[in-house]
């Protein structure tokens, strides 16, 4: 039997219609995906900015499958400081592009050990200045390991579903981020990251959507949509 098309759901006219868009979205996540976290094993924020560093084209999976070894191999920044990258590269070799990350674990060690006393700093100005630490890679460490809320963690999925469901119109992950922290309330940037990443990778996946399961259906205007 051919698939019922719904009615398209209205827009929002007025800055009242959006806002109270925006928060009726926020409420449906959290009812798809209550208290959702973090998917990298960690036990420090120095781990999860390792982790999270090893993540970049590459599954949370894999990255859980090769830290645990790592981390007994070399326990602490410090250790991580003194390897060479050519060396660190061979342990981190399953996670692909292991020269460039092994550069930038190594050099953020470094960096961490000899200006940040051996601590992940709290700040996303000081961590920007941390090798291998962009924008995204610093709201996931600041927001996961430390409870702060400095931003929107913009990566593959959440640009595409903001994009989706009509919360911005750019295509740069700083523009898309600077969108998404003016709309969204800032107590809800950590979670709603974690939030529409679960989304990207179980229902709202890049090609042919999820949408008959997705709650979010009724506000979402997305031409891709599939119901
Ligand atoms: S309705 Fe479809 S396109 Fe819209 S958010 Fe849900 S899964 Fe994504």
């Amino acid at each position: 039997m051919a698939a019922t098309k719904t009615a398209a759901p209205k827009r929002p006219k007025t800055a009242a219609e959006r806002q109270s868009r925006v928060h009726r979205i926020l409420h449906l996540l959290d009812e798809m995906y209550p208290g959702v976290t973090c998917a990298l094993v960690h036990r420090t924020p120095w781990e999860l900015l390792v982790a999270t560093i090893l993540s970049a084209q590459c599954t949370d999976k894999r990255v859980n499958e090769v830290t645990p070894g790592l981390f007994a191999k070399y326990p602490t920044p410090q250790d991580f400081a003194a390897v060479r990258p050519e060396v660190l590269a061979q342990d981190i070799r399953s996670t692909g592009f292991f020269n460039n990350k092994a550069k930038s674990i190594v050099g953020a060690a470094r960096k961490i050990v000899h200006e940040f006393c051996g601590q992940v700093p709290r700040s996303m100005e000081e961590l920007l200045t941390v090798p291998g630490a962009a924008r995204k890679t610093s709201n996931v460490v600041l927001g996961t390991a430390y409870g702060i809320a400095s931003g929107v963690v913009v990566d593959t999925h959440v640009q595409r579903i903001a994009r989706r469901l009509d919360l911005t119109r750019n295509t740069d992950p700083v523009k898309i981020e600077q969108d998404l922290m003016k709309i969204i309330p800032q107590e809800n940037w950590i979670l709603f990251s974690h939030q529409l990443i679960h989304h990207g990778r179980q229902l709202c996946v890049a090609r042919k959507p999820k949408c008959a399961e997705c709650k979010l259906e009724p506000v979402c205007y997305a031409k891709d949509k599939t119901v």
